[in-house]
């Protein structure tokens, strides 16, 4: 399976620069060894599907709710989502996750209405630094996984520790590899040989100049890319990153 490499824009970029960001992605994005995809806004959602259909780069959302429709002012449904264009969601990210209190289980629900509606769930885990100073990094991260992933699960999780994000920090690759191959046991214990077709994201402070070394780590299946998704050049020189080995 190839890479996946995932730009989570936040709530950035206004309609114009959307598109514009969107034209240099698909004008330059050729022959990449990975899959590309945007998470834009929910606003520009469907203009940004519209302007990618018919080339291989991919939009996700960045949240959904957890039922299909109903009395939830201000919300957006995995069905809306699809409906809007998108084939991936964003789940659990530490910001929802403190922002908006968003629990394992709330996270698990979604996860499962993702599914039900026909999208691919990209769920996040991570520590934040006291966790890892604290020696607990790995106990906070399968605790996080074993609570946010419904049965039958299928799609793509993210190593986001909270402390790497948007920081210019991140783990040592020794760090790195150790997470992505606890991860990876845990799936595989839960779901046998599908566990294995499960990509794990590394995400935090991913940039052009650190994209080649993060991504050669074992069990490092792609990248949840923030704060370098907003620009095609240092996006693209991410993707351009993935080793040839995949
Ligand atoms: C993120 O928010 O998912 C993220 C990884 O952000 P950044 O790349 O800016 O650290």
């Amino acid at each position: 399976m190839l890479p996946l490499i995932a730009g989570n824009w936040k709530m950035h970029l206004l309609r114009e620069e959307a598109i514009r960001l969107v034209s240099a992605l698909r004008a330059e994005a050729t022959s990449l060894a990975c899959e590309l995809l945007v998470c834009p806004p929910a606003t520009v959602l469907a203009d940004v599907a519209t302007h990618l259909a018919g080339s291989p780069i991919m939009v996700g959302g960045q949240d959904c709710h957890q039922a299909s429709f109903g009395p939830h002012t201000g919300d957006i449904s995995a069905p809306m989502l699809r409906d809007a264009g998108a084939s991936w969601v964003i789940l659990g990210h530490s910001e929802r996750r403190s922002d908006h209190h968003e629990s394992d289980a709330l996270v698990c629900a979604k996860a499962k209405a993702a599914l039900a509606a026909g999208l691919k769930p990209i769920v996040c885990v991570g520590e934040t630094q006291a966790e890892r100073v604290a020696g607990q990094a790995e106990r906070v991260v399968s605790t996080q996984l074993a609570h946010s992933l419904p049965d039958g699960f299928s799609g793509a999780v993210a190593y986001e520790p909270v402390w790497a994000i948007g920081t210019g920090h991140t783990p040592t690759e020794t760090e790195i590899a150790a997470m992505h191959g606890m991860i990876r046991k845990a799936l595989q214990a839960r779901m046998g040989a599908a566990g294995e077709a499960i990509r794990i994201l590394y995400g935090g402070s991913v940039k052009p100049e650190n994209a080649k070394s993060l991504l050669a780590i074992p069990d490092v299946g792609g990248a949840l890319v923030g704060g370098a998704s907003l620009k095609a050049e240092s996006f693209l020189a991410i993707a351009r990153a993935v080793p040839s080995r995949h």
